[in-house]
């Protein structure tokens, strides 16, 4: 890539808008503050350019999720209560809306990239996606943003075969079974041990099924596992198993909760192993599918170590250097 890389940033300040009750809530505002702070003065080479999502329309919703629950979902938003399905799904009187501009956020970006290719994309979006199902919200999540992204990739651009790269503490169940059975979407997760943690889902015996066996690589790490422990998967299993699926594109649901001083998962991650995989995954975006390549944000609650592990992650994008 000649020159300097581009970087969008793409974030809505209606984010902040998302009302979970307060700080008792691990999903607070401050979350997206602090990695607006951050990447406003990141450390890299060529411009970043802040982009504002538009919202989706709710065709693109549809694809992942069932009519009868999104309208359930505004339901229960404009209805005051204060959760949905679950007291950890916590919501105010504009969640519906803010979902939904969170959702935009990976369309933008994918927009972006196609009238711009060699851009690099973060997306900080609240809520996160990643455990959202097709008729429920869980684990903070509504609507599943990076399925949505990727079902709009293959649809709106014509690239088929796509790459789902997950690296949050947690497994993306909502995104794994989104796409069990379809042999066109590849779903990488690395996660802490189902059996010790949310969700419960990911045993590596989850492989897909149907048409769709073999597209589903869950790596499941013990608890107190470190950076070797995902370097020596990301070089032994993941780079190889993408290699032989050919993704036209790559989308990341970028979760940083793996953290060793983030309490979410008794993962012990270092801020620099983001560095690594933010440059190993834009090389293999590079080579293997023209540098297309999505990032959305899903999990990190330990605000600094969320601030600094995003930076890193987004210099080595684009700078393909650890
Ligand atoms: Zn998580």
């Amino acid at each position: 890539m000649a020159g300097a890389t581009r970087f969008f940033h793409i974030i809505h300040p209606r984010y902040l808008l998302h009302d979970t009750g307060g700080a008792a809530h691990y999903d607070i505002p401050e979350r997206l503050q602090v990695i607006q702070d951050i990447l406003s003065g990141l450390n890299a080479t060529g411009p970043m350019v802040t982009v504002e999502p538009t919202p989706v329309e709710e065709k693109r919703l549809l694809t992942i999720h069932s009519q009868e629950y999104l309208c359930r979902f505004e339901e229960v938003a404009l209805s005051g209560r204060s959760y949905l399905g679950h007291p950890d799904n916590q919501l105010g009187y504009e969640t519906y809306e803010i979902a939904n501009l969170a959702a935009g956020a990976g369309l933008t970006g994918i927009d972006l990239l196609e009238k711009e290719p060699g851009g690099r994309i973060f997306c900080s979006v609240r809520p996160p996606g990643h455990h959202a199902e097709k008729a429920a919200a869980l684990g903070f999540c509504f609507l599943n943003n990076v399925a949505i992204a990727a079902r709009y990739w293959q649809e709106e651009y014509s690239r088929r075969r796509i790459a789902i790269i997950d690296f949050d503490a947690h497994h993306g169940n909502g995104i794994q079974s989104a796409f069990v059975e379809d042999p066109d979407i590849f779903y990488v997760s690395l996660h802490e041990h189902p059996f010790y943690s949310f969700p419960g889902t990911g045993y590596a015996e989850e492989t897909g099924s149907g048409p769709g066996k073999g597209t589903i690589l869950n790596i499941p790490l013990l608890s107190g596992a470190g950076d070797e422990e995902v370097k020596k998967a990301f070089a032994e299993q993941v780079e190889p198993a993408l290699e032989k699926f050919k993704p036209d594109a790559l989308v990341i649901a970028a979760g940083f909760d793996g953290h060793l001083l983030d309490d979410m998962s008794g993962l012990h991650f270092s801020t620099g192993l983001y560095g690594y995989l933010g440059c190993r995954i834009a090389t293999l975006a590079d080579n293997l599918c023209k540098g297309r390549l999505l990032s959305v944000l899903e999990g990190g609650y330990h605000l600094p170590s969320l601030a600094s592990s995003v930076e890193e992650y987004c210099r080595a994008m684009i700078e393909k250097k650890q």
